[in-house]
């Protein structure tokens, strides 16, 4: 039997953070679907194909290996067998996964991959369209949201710690488009699912946060 939590919102929202720790705390696998549209766009850099030819990307989706796993302790992500999880948060990346990630074909074969790795298995996954198209039947679904200069801050002061060079400005228009993008996608909008417990996580901290959706998780289940 899988068991599903499925947290979606915006860009810098602390979706990532938030399941990291929650994924240790209560043992369940982390998948973050972000990481995997990253991926697809870093492929898509080195290979020097642009944005607009689809074909080629399309093309390419199958010479792609993406895994998630534990390493030290940390989730890392692997495409064709290196870890590129911190070279994925890069600025070029950053630029065009947005766009990379409203191709429809590029949408299905990352949900399929997704749909893999929850057969029989409890995990928490992380996105835009997790709750809403991904897995419709997870069984708690959050949509975690903040204002967009809350959430440039975050993500200008975790760029820091990367060592990314991205101005506070710049993220945050970045943000803005990115939000603009992803909610005007054809297939896997981001939107909140009608059955997604709503937080608004500007004025609380992380440790508020992950409390709160744990608390949800411990209802729906026997840890
Ligand atoms: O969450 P993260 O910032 O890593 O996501 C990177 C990009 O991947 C998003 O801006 C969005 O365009 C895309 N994405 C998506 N559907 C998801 C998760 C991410 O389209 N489920």
């Amino acid at each position: 039997m899988s068991f599903i939590v499925a947290i979606d919102g915006p860009a810098g929202s602390g979706k990532g953070t938030i399941t990291e720790i929650i994924s240790k705390k209560l043992g369940l696998i982390n998948i973050g679907s972000g990481s995997a549209y990253r991926c697809v766009a870093l492929e898509t850099i080195r290979r020097g194909i642009k944005v607009e030819e689809k074909e080629k990307i399309i093309d390419m989706l199958n010479e792609l290996n993406i895994e998630f796993k534990l390493k030290n302790g940390k989730d890392v992500i692997y495409l064709n067998g290196e870890d590129v999880t911190t070279r994925i948060r890069e600025k070029d990346v950053v630029r065009i996964v947005s766009q990379i990630s409203a191709i429809k074909q590029v949408r299905f074969k990352l949900n399929d991959i997704f749909r893999a790795c929850a057969n029989s298995k409890e995990i928490i996954m992380e996105g835009r369209d997790i709750g809403t198209y991904v897995f419709p039947n997870a069984d708690v679904k959050i949509y975690l949201d903040a204002t967009p200069e809350e959430r440039a801050k975050r993500r200008y002061k975790q760029n820091q710690e990367l060592g990314i060079e991205m101005s506070y400005e710049e993220i945050l228009e970045n943000i803005k488009i990115r939000d603009k993008n992803d909610m005007e996608k054809e297939i896997g909008a981001l939107k909140q699912a009608e059955d997604a417990t709503y937080i608004d996580s500007s004025n609380m901290t992380i440790e508020e946060v992950s409390k709160k959706i744990e608390d949800l998780i411990k209802e729906k289940r026997n840890f």
